[in-house]
């Protein structure tokens, strides 16, 4: 492949990542596309666009007929199926395998971590080697959870070389197929893993250090962040602070389900 032929190649790949974020976001039309990119509005803005929106070819109310992606009950399978042995970023020429995220796909909590590391990368699947191994003892030993009640997956589904930090193209090449995966499970409560995650999903340079401990949203749905197991692997004494952290998401989870 010629320079040229690869830039033309990196233009297509940038103008796809978008096309599929839009589509994540509820943009399902050529003319909902339009509209945004006439007035550039916030990540909600397209439920909002949608709930108004008339056609301007029939002059019919195409609210009815182009759902928000939110409404649409698309099954983590399409999901799946829809990221296919994907090569949208850099990362998929390092990785052995694609780890999407794995447990109850109705699941009322869902962790979010940063990005697969070696063993992940292995076997295909989030969280299963030594942090993985931290996680897994909160959620059972700690939260009085099964791990398969809880989802499991990360903001990147391609391990980066030598686990260092996602960068912000891989993110946003893979933040179309997170989003699809919250639309499709729709959990109650969110526990954000880390800086990467909890940065990424807020969209705030703030750190976790200061976002940790406090409730946030995404989308609607409360969120906590906490440190990511790596992290107390190398600093153990802060599994207290992660402790304070769980406790609330169980304290928050039992008021719900008393309703
Ligand atoms: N660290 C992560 O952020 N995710 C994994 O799946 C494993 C380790």
């Amino acid at each position: 492949m010629n320079d040229i032929q690869r830039e033309l190649l990196d233009i297509v790949t940038q103008v796809r990542t978008h096309l599929e974020y839009r589509k994540a976001l509820g943009v399902n039309s050529i003319e909902q596309l339009h509209a945004e990119t006439a007035s550039p509005t916030s990540v909600n803005a397209p439920y909002a666009a949608n709930a108004q929106q008339t056609s301007a070819a029939t002059g019919e109310n195409i609210s009815e007929s182009v759902k928000p992606a939110e409404s649409q009950s698309e099954g983590l399978g399409a999901v799946r199926a829809e990221l296919g042995e994907c090569t949208r970023c850099k990362l998929s020429r390092g990785r052995k395998t694609i780890v999407f995220g794995e447990g109850n796909p109705s699941a009322v909590l869902m962790f979010v971590g940063e990005g697969p590391g070696y063993e992940e990368d292995q076997q295909g699947r989030p969280f299963v080697g030594a942090a993985g191994q931290l996680l897994t003892d909160i959620i059972v030993k700690g939260m009085k959870l099964r791990r398969e009640d809880v989802y499991i997956c990360n903001i990147v589904k391609c391990r980066p070389p030598d686990n260092r930090n996602p960068e912000q193209d891989e993110i946003e090449a893979c933040e179309p197929f997170l989003i699809r995966q919250f639309q499709a499970i729709k959990p109650k409560f969110i526990i954000a893993l880390g800086n990467v995650a909890a940065k990424t999903l807020l969209k705030t340079k703030e750190g976790i250090t200061s976002l940790r401990g406090r409730w946030h949203t995404y989308q609607g749905i409360p969120l906590m962040p906490t440190f990511h197991p790596a992290y107390l692997l190398r600093n153990p004494a802060d599994k207290k602070l992660v402790w304070e952290d769980i406790k609330k998401v169980l304290a928050k989870m039992e008021r719900v389900q008393k309703g």
